[in-house]
């Protein structure tokens, strides 16, 4: 599958994602589940991760469920990932902050601009260096390469992203989509509204 890279998301300006960064500032805010966040788990993934040998955990239709503080229940006490450069890991979250939008551009997640590695004004390198690591396990060594190349010329471009992980971003980003609306439906509903179906 043939897909857009969108130029001017990824020259956003992050903080290096790193373990140093994660443990002495953000603690992994990006992980604090919430009825907001949600930690999707593709089908293809679910026997996987819930076969993990570090923590019991139970999933709702494509999410995990947040434990008893709320939380991503993989998230350590550093604010680090448990689960992370293991065979365990959600595809969604291994990728995070990109995604690709309805009309198959990647792009950087909104709600990563609430985050403080976006907020703060120091220290900052645009988000395809930023987060490399996602970057690579998308389309892997040459493909960073050639986005690296690509993002000198200021404009958008093309790149190839197997099929599969093609799949999974967008399921994953359906699952949400309809949870959300569930969501919304409930509170109309609780609020006496009634909404067309
Ligand atoms: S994306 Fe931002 S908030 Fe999340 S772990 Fe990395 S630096 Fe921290
Ligand atoms: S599985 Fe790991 S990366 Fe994903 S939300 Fe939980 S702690 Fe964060």
């Amino acid at each position: 599958m043939i897909v857009k890279i969108s130029n001017k998301s990824l020259l956003q300006k992050f903080a290096i994602c790193n373990v140093d960064y994660i443990k002495t500032v953000c603690n992994g805010s990006c992980c604090n589940s919430s009825n907001k966040l949600m930690v999707t788990v593709h089908d293809s993934e679910k026997d996987n991760i819930l076969n993990n040998p570090f923590i019991k955990i139970d999933i709702e239709g494509n999410f995990i469920k947040p434990n008893e503080k709320g939380l991503c229940p993989f998230k350590n006490e550093y604010g680090l990932c448990v689960l992370h450069n293991t065979i365990y890991k959600p595809f969604g979250c291994i990728v995070s902050p990109f995604t690709l939008n309805k009309n198959n551009t990647l792009i950087v997640r909104n709600r990563y601009r609430l985050l403080k590695c976006y907020r703060i004004n120091i220290n900052k390198t645009p988000v395809y260096i930023a987060h490399k690591f996602s970057l690579v396990k998308l389309f892997g060594e040459s493909g960073y390469d050639e986005i690296c190349n690509n993002m000198n010329f200021n404009r958008d471009f093309f790149i190839y992203l197997d099929n599969i992980k093609y799949s999974i971003l967008k399921d994953n980003d359906n699952f949400k989509k309809n949870m959300l609306l569930k969501k919304h439906k409930q509170r109309d509903f609780i609020n006496g509204k009634t909404t067309k179906e």
